[in-house]
């Protein structure tokens, strides 16, 4: 008996990194899965692996949900959750970035996740979940990073709305707050063939072991576990609310 066994779900931005784990431990636990992303080979050979269904999705494109809603239930023939998991992050300081960037932000990672609640909630037709990925920058500043963090911000609003327009047609609405997790976007030498990854990995190991309480950077399988948390019934009166993983990192700081 997996937790999602017929289920029907939903992760974008899947191709890698925290979707990827999404999507793979989802497919363990029963459910159908719609991996999608922009990267499309990637997005394609993995949901071939996991015997799920690959969809081109550029989130921030009204017409891409709708296909993808309609791919989804063409090959399954209902939705039963969605993880809003894609995301970009740019780096600069708020008086240095450019209007173009920070929309670029806000379309990605505000934008995304607020289609993706209209078009699927839209197409549940019998309950469901819905799992807004936040950040860490939701719920405290971080400097470099302000159009992101404000994007992450509104994403906790967005989850919160949602969550009580939805209840009354029982589909639950959260959203996770991961501290730093060690996939590209942390970690961006994982893209780059030429770079010292294992070098780039050290280095991002001695700042956690400063940085955060639990002493390391957190593992795309560890966000996929609260994922599936508030995916499956194991959450069942949980809704509207953010969940950090962060590895302890906002408890505060220590000064000895
Ligand atoms: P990642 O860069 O490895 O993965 C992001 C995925 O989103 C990629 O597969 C990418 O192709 C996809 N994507 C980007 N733009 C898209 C678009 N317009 N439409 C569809 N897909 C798109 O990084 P990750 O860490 O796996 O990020 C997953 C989520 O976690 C993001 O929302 C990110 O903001 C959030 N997050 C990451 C960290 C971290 O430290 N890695 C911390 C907190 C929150």
């Amino acid at each position: 008996m997996g937790k999602l066994d017929g289920r029907v779900v939903i992760v974008t931005g899947a191709a890698r990194g925290q979707g990827e784990q999404e999507a793979r431990l989802f497919a363990a636990e029963g459910a159908s899965v719609v991996v999608a992303d922009v990267l499309d080979e990637q997005g394609e050979a993995l949901a071939k692996e996991l015997g799920a269904s690959y969809v081109h999705l550029d989130v921030g494109e009204e017409a891409d949900w709708g296909a993808a809603v309609g791919a989804a239930k063409e090959a399954y023939g209902r939705i039963d959750g969605l993880v809003n998991n894609a995301g970009i992050l740019r780096f600069n300081s708020l008086v240095d970035t450019p209007l173009e960037e920070f929309m670029q932000v806000v379309r990605v990672n505000q934008v995304g996740c607020f289609l993706g609640i209209k078009a699927v909630a839209a197409a549940m037709e019998d309950g469901g979940t819905i799992v807004n990925t936040a950040s860490y920058t939701a719920v405290t500043g971080m400097a470099a990073v302000g159009a992101y963090a404000a994007t992450k911000h509104a994403i906790l609003g967005l989850t919160r709305v949602a969550a009580l327009e939805l209840a009354d047609r029982r589909i639950r609405v959260n959203a996770m707050c991961p501290g730093a997790i060690d996939t590209a976007m942390s970690n961006p030498a994982q893209l780059d063939p030429d770079a010292d990854v294992e070098g780039m990995s050290r280095a991002l190991d001695e700042l956690y072991r400063k940085l955060v309480p639990l002493g390391r950077i957190g593992k795309p399988a560890e966000v996929a576990r609260l994922a599936l948390f508030l995916t499956s019934d194991d959450s069942s009166y949980i809704t509207g609310q953010p969940f950090v993983i962060d590895g302890g990192w906002l408890a505060g700081v220590s000064v000895i």
